[in-house]
């Protein structure tokens, strides 16, 4: 965190291509600051996702000052200034009209007050503002609410979360993201206000979730229980899902590589479902395929841990997959399963290049139809027991080995044979 005993001492190193917009926006006498998660990153001393720029010019002012410009968002005043391949949303000075959804405001209004834009804004430290030449705006004591590592809504908190339900979720999430207390008031109204997470999209929620639990502190996932929202995340398997002794397992999961992090969590979040129900709960909650099946995978096998011997290992290869195993271990390992012999072993069966799925075998289809074996589901059936006989014994890996247990010359197992791994 950067020394914030006098605040308005603090500057903030801002990146050349947001300058520039700043520069453009004031020059054509307009106010223009950076704001919300921006501020907050660099004051934390935290790197900024993206660079947000509020200003008092309108939409099509914004427009005419920059070349390259998108207009998505632009229904809500933000307009996309694209400098060098990056897209900064430059949003007018707005308020929001009536909530009448619970989500989204009926309309937006523009104008020229930056107060009032920052008022809109959900929690105090996402409601700073800052400029080269003013330094850092900050009208709701934001600046104490990060010293004391709290969240707390801008105004009266119950009114914010009626207002946008969406909220709610946020405020957890932040607070994992930030390592921060929830202050009591916003506490209490998000668990006044739990109910109207009803009025949310499956997707938002899911994103928010997703921040949560990929946060340097996932065992905050629980916090949501404790808001009483854990069933409109979860409907069908509410008490399945959130329990304490996640938070401790979400803290042994040491993935090698870190992209594994998100799939490890995600099965311990849902360690007490089955595969199956995973997969629904996953397909409502709107992951994407790929996450599902992952996540599912490990669950599916996350007891079928093989014996640190290299059949063992070669035999859970064919069934998972080298990266699912990879998981499956991981996963055994947070849970306090002693790993450290079975990893080893994978590791010699990999280096030592051990077939373990049929395009490793040293024949294929053609070679077994060359050999006189009919064409169709013969060819499959037979690719798969000489895959059998390979994982039991990787010598066989041969392609004369393979056509002559293939032809029924040779037996596919032969007890006693030296492994070779
Ligand atoms: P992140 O690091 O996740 O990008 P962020 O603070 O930048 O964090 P965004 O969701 O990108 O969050 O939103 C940018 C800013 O817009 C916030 O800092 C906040 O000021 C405002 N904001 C976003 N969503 C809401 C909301 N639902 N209600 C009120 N203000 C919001
Ligand atoms: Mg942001």
């Amino acid at each position: 965190m950067k020394d914030i005993t006098d605040i308005s001492k603090l500057t903030i190193e801002v990146p050349g291509d947001v300058r520039s917009i700043l520069k453009t926006l004031k020059d054509a006498g307009h106010e223009a600051c950076i704001v919300g998660g921006c501020v907050r990153d660099s004051i934390l001393g935290r790197t900024p996702g993206d660079w947000d720029i509020t200003t008092s010019a309108l939409p099509v002012q914004v427009k005419s000052l920059f070349s390259n410009t998108a207009d998505n968002g632009i229904k809500h005043g933000t307009v996309m200034v694209i400098k060098h391949g990056r897209a900064y949303e430059v949003t007018t000075y707005r308020i929001d009209g009536e909530y009448k959804d619970g989500r989204h405001p009926e309309s937006v209004t523009f104008t020229p007050s930056l107060e009032e834009d920052l008022k809109r804004r959900d929690f105090t430290v996402n409601a700073f503002a800052y400029s080269p030449g003013r330094g850092i705006i900050d009208l709701f004591d934001g600046i104490s609410d990060l010293r004391r590592g709290v969240i707390r809504a801008v105004g009266d908190p119950d009114m914010r979360f009626e207002e946008d339900a969406l909220r709610i979720m946020r405020a957890v999430r932040f607070s994992a993201q930030l390592s921060f207390g929830i202050e009591e008031n916003t506490w209490n109204a998000i668990k006044h206000a739990a109910p109207r997470l009803a009025l949310v999209s499956s997707e938002r929620i899911r994103v928010e979730f997703e921040k949560t639990l990929f946060s340097d502190n996932p065992g905050y996932v629980n916090d949501y229980e404790k808001a009483g929202l854990s069933g409109y995340i979860i409907p069908e398997f509410p008490e399945k899902c959130f329990d304490t002794w996640s938070g401790e397992l979400y803290s042994r999961i040491r993935p090698d590589p870190e992209n594994s992090l998100k799939y490890l969590r995600l099965a311990a979040f849902f360690k007490n479902l089955t595969a199956e129900e995973c997969r629904r709960v996953m397909r409502k909650m709107t992951f994407d395929n790929k996450t599902a099946d992952i996540t599912c995978s490990v669950l599916r096998h996350k007891d079928k841990m093989p014996a640190p011997e290299a059949s063992s290992v070669r035999a859970a290869l064919k069934v998972m997959g080298p990266e699912i195993l990879d998981l499956v271990i991981s996963f055994n390992e947070a849970c306090g399963t002693e790993c450290a012999g079975v990893r080893a072993v994978l590791s010699d069966v990999l280096k030592a290049g051990c077939a373990y799925s049929v395009s490793m075998l040293a024949v294929n289809g053609s070679d077994l139809m060359s050999a006189g074996i009919p064409a169709g589901k013969e060819i499959g059936l037979t690719l798969n027991r000489l895959l059998d006989a390979v994982v039991e014994d990787p010598s066989l890996n041969e392609k004369q080995k393979l056509l002559s247990i293939a032809a029924g010359d040779l037996p596919a197992a032969c007890p006693g044979m030296p492994e070779h791994s």
